[in-house]
């Protein structure tokens, strides 16, 4: 039986185990994705064990994904555009590839929720990692603006300075009201710390709202929009199965059909309210 699993810390929450067996089934494909705590220090033991016991793939999340990526020896583009890697894939000649599919997962949400980039004014909060491995892919719609806002201003430089190649993404300063935009999305971690973004409530008015994260975290962001003006406000849950599938489709080269699972899991975290 191939063997996968999702490398992170913490962990125990992850959905990413209920996802990959879904999509197994009903691709008919006989496979082991279990939850592993890992933190830094023990990354690479870890990582190595895993790859020479016969494991094919690792999904990562915080605090690994820049360990994911330097670990690789082959990375793809988006994983290198975003110095970052959510994906390990071991190949056939004893290599591993590492791959980005953060930034495909969130787009292909925005598309199954009705939501266009194209031509569109677009705010994107936050520069961490799921920032990071979203803007290349967020620049290939071909926005008519992309703007970032982040806490400290470096690193969104960084941020911006490091895509320089691919597209313009612009520094929203002072976040200030005067600012239109079509579609805001919060790549921030600010609601785990009780906090808010530190934007103008008026930027939410009109505009298409969406938080990466999921369930009740992504509560008080969504709550904070919608009572502002926002349009529509969405959570993250549709890009964590939709950057599964992408991980999904490097493992085993087969599309899953990522609406069924949506609508599972959307109905499992109805029911848990
Ligand atoms: P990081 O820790 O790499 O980055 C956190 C970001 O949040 C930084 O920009 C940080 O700003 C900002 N931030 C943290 N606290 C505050 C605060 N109190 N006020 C304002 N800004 C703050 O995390 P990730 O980028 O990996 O993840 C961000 C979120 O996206 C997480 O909540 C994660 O769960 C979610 N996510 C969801 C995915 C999905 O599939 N749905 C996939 C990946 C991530 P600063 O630079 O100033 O520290």
């Amino acid at each position: 039986m191939m063997r996968f699993a999702v490398i992170g810390d913490p962990i125990e929450h992850s959905l990413s185990p209920t996802i990959h067996k879904a999509f197994a089934e009903q691709c008919g494909i006989d496979l082991a994705y279990e939850r592993m705590r890992v933190t830094p220090d023990s990354f690479d033991d870890e990582v190595n064990e895993f790859f020479s016991a016969g494991g094919r793939g690792l999904n990562v999340t915080q605090p690994l994904k820049t360990l994911a990526f330097n670990y690789a020896e082959l990375v793809t583009d988006r994983a290198m555009n975003a110095g970052a890697a959510n994906t390990l894939k071991f190949l056939d000649n004893d290599m591993v590839c590492a791959d980005n599919t953060d930034g495909e997962g969130l787009v292909q949400d925005l598309h199954a929720l009705g939501v266009s980039l194209n031509g569109k004014r677009v705010l994107l909060l936050g520069a961490g990692g799921a920032a990071r491995g979203s803007v290349g892919t967020l620049l290939g719609e071909q926005p008519a603006t992309l703007c970032i806002h982040n806490r400290t201003e470096a690193t969104a430089l960084q941020l911006i300075d490091d895509y320089a190649r691919l597209g313009k993404v612009d520094w929203l300063g002072s976040a200030t009201s005067e600012a239109e935009f079509d579609v805001i999305i919060n790549a921030t971690s600010a609601s785990l710390h009780g906090a808010r973004p530190d934007i103008d409530h008026a930027l939410f008015t009109g505009a298409v709202c969406y938080d990466m994260m999921y369930g009740d975290n992504a509560r008080p962001f969504t709550k904070w929009a919608l009572a502002n003006g926002a349009k529509a406000a969405h959570d993250g849950l549709g890009m964590l199965i939709e950057q599964a599938a992408a991980s999904f489709m490097l493992w085993h080269n087969i599309q899953p059909d990522t609406a069924r699972v949506r609508k599972q899991l959307s109905q499992a975290q109805s029911h848990s309210r």
